[in-house]
């Protein structure tokens, strides 16, 4: 996987691409993170790229030619990569999309900066609009930042455990389990006696209840997306009566203390 990121900003990168899984994967050449400063496509002495709005308003706008110059030349060296303009207009990055991009051979990132870029170049060198959120960065660099890292992920070969990806959350339109780790009680509070009983069937079991319950309290609307198979229509219902028989014990009781008032 090439990313190639289109910045007036490159230096910004160096420590993003020296932590982590992205250097490992840069290491063992999975993937590769260039930078291309739009300046050096600029004119004059100045090699300015950016220009107050036709129209007026406050703010500048990042012009077309440096920015057309520079796609070119990136373009040229990777013709099959996918050109992404960073836009909070854009639509909005998911694991889905992540899932999609990492199918890629390569993606090539254009960075707005001021109010953004010329409306031209979105005509005719871009071919997706991507959006990390509804909110507005002062620029591209770290959203696209925030994609690489979630697209690397899904390389394969860039994590240590091929199944952490697979489990993540948001795969299958579920949230990832609860996870524990050393000491076995902290502060009162004692890990799940089956992930200590060393019964694999169990833990996986628990581990997938935990997951559904946990998508149901935190995020519905993914498991509105997801076709419930027989078993968690079971493990459900099987929470929905424990909930019932508390609530029916909690009535129960305030029946019996107005029952003793009279
Ligand atoms: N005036 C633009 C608007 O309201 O749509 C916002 C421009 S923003 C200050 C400057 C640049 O930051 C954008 O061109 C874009 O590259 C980047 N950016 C800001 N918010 C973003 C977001 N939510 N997702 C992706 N890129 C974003």
């Amino acid at each position: 996987m090439i990313f190639n990121v289109l910045t007036i900003f490159p230096e910004m990168f160096a420590p993003f691409r020296e932590h982590g899984i992205i250097k490992r994967a840069i290491d063992r050449n999975l993937v590769s993170v260039s930078t291309t400063n739009i300046r050096d496509f600029a004119k004059g002495k100045h090699r300015i790229t950016d220009d107050r709005p036709y129209g007026g308003g406050s703010g500048m706008v990042v012009m077309p030619e440096p920015l057309a110059h520079a796609i070119r030349a990136v373009k040229k060296e990777s013709p099959s990569s996918r050109t992404i303009l960073l836009t909070p207009q854009g639509r909005r990055f998911t694991q889905k999309t992540a899932e999609d991009f990492a199918s890629e051979e390569g993606l090539i990132f254009v960075c707005g900066r001021y109010e953004g870029v010329d409306e031209r170049i979105c005509h005719d060198f871009i071919d997706d609009e991507i959006s990390i959120g509804d909110y507005v960065l002062t620029g591209g660099e770290l959203a696209s930042m925030i994609i690489m890292d979630a697209v690397v992920r899904l390389v394969p070969g860039a994590l240590g455990n091929a199944d952490s990806a697979a489990r993540d959350s948001f795969s299958d339109n579920l949230l990832a389990h609860a996870q524990y780790t050393r000491p076995r009680s902290f502060e009162g509070e004692k890990v799940p006696d089956v992930l200590l009983s060393g019964h694999h069937q169990q833990i996986e079991e628990w581990r997938f209840e935990e997951s559904l319950i946990r998508t149901f309290l935190k995020r519905q609307d993914l498991l509105k997306k997801r076709p419930l198979t027989e078993r968690e229509i079971e493990i459900l219902k099987k929470w929905c009566r424990n909930i019932e028989k508390i609530i029916y014990a909690q009535s129960a009781c305030r029946f019996d203390a107005l029952s003793g008032d009279e």
